[in-house]
């Protein structure tokens, strides 16, 4: 069965001819086409890593049991519906498939952001879809595939696909050097910087056009792409959140404090508590304890108190009125 590869490689084809067509309504089939071609490759990999006469088990969704003709039980796949997005990476996960799925994910926001926002959001960000399912594709062609991309895609959409993901690169790092000169002072800030997007076309390519800032408010955020100007408190936040965004998941399964949490200062959901400040008023609840015990606060301690108490404390005292 090699129609699943087959129809991988049409459809990044296709994809690419839509973002070549100068007909600007093609760039949601561009986005689909590419989207989709990049999953049915992920699947090929899946496909192939699936144990002989399993019916291609790790790709499908559901699996039935069997007993063979020798008595043996085993799972074979079952039915036609194919494992999703999620499932790809899970399953490249357990297996340790040696390909970075992590733009992956990128690519399917970009994918449902071209579907549903303003359709001047498309072609400001097809750019970084196709740079995102480059180094996709060539790992799993070279690597897993053991093809050469070129053979596999045809020179002219390989060739394509490799000068898109170039100049969007070009681009990011440019962005990225606009903001090196600032000193962010906080880990989770300084890896928050990867996350920053446009609140107007969600393009990651951000720059600071102001040279001399030194921290965050003194940044002056533009959209390398739609050209507008950002607010970086608001970029800062949801970058925030999104980098957090797996510790803050693992802290609510296991019933920890989140990673991040609401600043009782300057209410911003930029309140890191592994380095107990808010990352964007500095508030820090350090050095705040309870009069009484000398317990130190915790951020809720702060929030709902008066500073100066421990909850019990709190408690003990307020019956005694
Ligand atoms: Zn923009
Ligand atoms: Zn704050
Ligand atoms: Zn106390």
């Amino acid at each position: 069965m090699d129609s699943l590869l087959d129809n991988a490689i049409m459809s990044i084809q296709l994809g690419l001819e839509d973002h070549a067509s100068p007909d600007k309504r093609r760039v949601i089939s561009a986005a689909r086409n590419l989207y989709a071609g990049v999953l049915l490759l992920c699947k090929e990999v899946l496909r192939r890593l699936s144990p002989p006469n399993s019916n291609d088990i790790l790709i499908r969704t559901r699996t039935r049991a069997i007993r063979g003709a020798d008595g043996i039980v085993c799972l074979v796949g079952s039915g036609n519906k194919t494992i999703d997005r999620t499932q790809i990476e899970e399953v490249f996960r357990q297996l340790a498939v040696a390909v970075d799925l992590s733009k992956l994910r990128r690519l399917a926001e970009i994918r449902n952001d071209i579907e549903h926002m303003h359709p001047n959001v498309g072609p400001a960000l097809i750019q970084e879809a196709i740079a995102d399912a480059m180094p996709i594709i060539r790992t799993i062609i070279v690597n897993e595939l053991q093809e050469e991309p070129g053979d596999l895609l045809g020179p002219e959409a390989w060739a394509a696909l490799l000068d898109e993901a170039r100049v969007f690169k070009a681009e990011q790092d440019a962005c990225r050097e606009s903001l090196g000169s600032v000193g962010w002072g906080s880990e989770a800030l300084a890896s928050a910087v990867s996350e920053f997007r446009c609140p107007n076309c969600t393009s990651t390519l951000i720059r600071n056009g102001n040279p001399a800032a030194a921290q965050v408010g003194e940044l002056q955020l533009i959209c390398s792409k739609c050209g507008e100007e950002a607010d970086p408190d608001g970029v800062v936040e949801e970058a925030l959140n999104r980098a957090l965004e797996w510790d803050s998941y693992i802290a609510a399964k296991e019933g920890l404090e989140p990673a991040l949490d609401e600043c009782p200062e300057c209410g911003k959901h930029t309140f890191v508590l592994g380095e107990n400040r808010c990352v964007n008023c500095n508030f820090s609840i350090r050095g705040y304890e309870c009069f009484v015990c000398s317990e130190p606060l915790t951020l809720d301690e702060y929030r709902f108190g008066d500073g100066k108490l421990c909850s019990y404390h709190e408690n003990v005292l307020s019956k005694d009125d």
